[in-house]
């Protein structure tokens, strides 16, 4: 690992003010709050800041009610917010993709401000030997020619087909989420949708952040009805190991009947994907094994296979039907 400084400034704005903008090749600055992505791609010399700025401290922590929403700290742990009973009980997918991500002793010091910016695990992209234009802009990507059976057939570009790799931002982008940033110009908010970009020609580029914005804090809009909502994961083994396809879902019923679905997917796109023409056709539908595939095939309608991914075309269809019948399935008091 290369020579970095560390400091540790008094507060998020004075911490915003010490952090030289990182360059597209991993020099010049970086924050640490919990440190699982930054000093793991240190590690592999992806990123080789001069300098991280420590905030773990000062981000602030915990989970309330303000302003009829629910307010999450960006230094707030995976661990506590997922057995936190206002996920758990009010939307439960929030407290699910938690649960189901990376294994206890990372969700123990990961914080939510850095798991919404997670890079991606596309394996170009952490061997410095190999073309990647995230990691090295203009050196071409080894993955659509490459293996790329975990990575991305939706929203990807002939530029970078890399998968988003988190779990909870997929689960979040189904409620109205304002993100609290601090910056050198002051705070500001952004539409949670807003945050990540498309790969498009610039794949570097991931994020509407400026270089030295730092997330400080969420502000989320739940539905009376977010209760019913899940978050189904299929992966290669049950325990810590990153989606191959996933599904959140949440679904105001009145009996059969769907009122709003709202899906949001993972493992499968370059970024949190909302599937909005499927919300949209099941508007009004009776849930059945066929209106849930029909779904499912319109969500994946643009979607695009690289050769050794094609496969997670269908089963992105049938983990949205999984999470429909599984959101469906839930009753207050918890599943049937
Ligand atoms: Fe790099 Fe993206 Fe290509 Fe992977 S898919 S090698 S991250 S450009």
């Amino acid at each position: 690992m290369k020579s970095f400084a560390y400091q540790k400034p008094a507060s998020a704005q004075a911490a915003v003010g010490m952090v030289d903008p990182m360059s597209a090749a991993g020099q010049g600055g970086a924050f640490l709050a919990g440190g699982t992505t930054v000093l793991d791609l240190m590690k592999l010399h992806v990123l080789t800041p001069d300098s991280l700025t420590d905030v773990k401290t000062l981000l602030p922590a915990g989970i309330e009610e303000r302003d009829g929403a629910l307010y999450v700290g960006a230094g707030t742990t995976m661990a506590a917010a997922a057995e936190h009973p206002a996920f758990r009980d009010r939307a439960p997918a929030l407290s699910d993709a938690l649960w189901k991500a990376a294994s206890p002793q990372l969700r123990n010091v990961a914080t939510l401000g850095g798991n919404v910016l997670q890079r991606t695990r596309c394996p170009y992209f952490r061997d410095v030997a190999s073309a990647c234009n995230k990691r090295e802009p203009g050196s071409g990507c080894a993955a659509t020619e490459g293996v790329n059976r975990l990575l991305a057939v939706l929203g990807t570009s002939e530029d970078c087909i890399a998968t988003y790799a988190g779990d909870w931002a997929n689960a979040l982008i189904l409620f109205d989420t304002q993100v609290e940033v601090t910056g050198p110009e002051g705070d500001r908010t952004i539409a949670f949708e807003d945050l990540h970009t498309l790969p498009g020609d610039t794949p570097a580029v991931e994020t509407t952040l400026g270089d030295a914005d730092l997330i400080t804090g969420y502000l989320i809009d739940l539905p009376d009805w977010a209760w019913r909502s899940v978050y189904t994961k299929v992966r290669d083994r049950e325990s810590y190991a990153f989606a191959v396809a996933s599904a959140a879902v949440a679904l105001d019923m009145e009996e059969d009947t769907i009122r709003e679905a709202r899906i949001g997917l993972g493992g499968v796109a370059t970024v949190p994907w909302r599937a909005r023409a499927a919300e949209d056709y099941l508007a009004g539908k009776t849930l059945t094994e066929e209106t849930g595939l029909e779904a499912g095939r319109i969500a994946f309608a643009d979607a695009r296979g690289w050769g050794h991914n094609d496969f997670k075309i269908p089963l992105g269809q049938q983990t949205i039907l999984r999470g429909l019948m599984e959101a469906a399935a839930l009753t207050r008091e918890g599943t049937q």
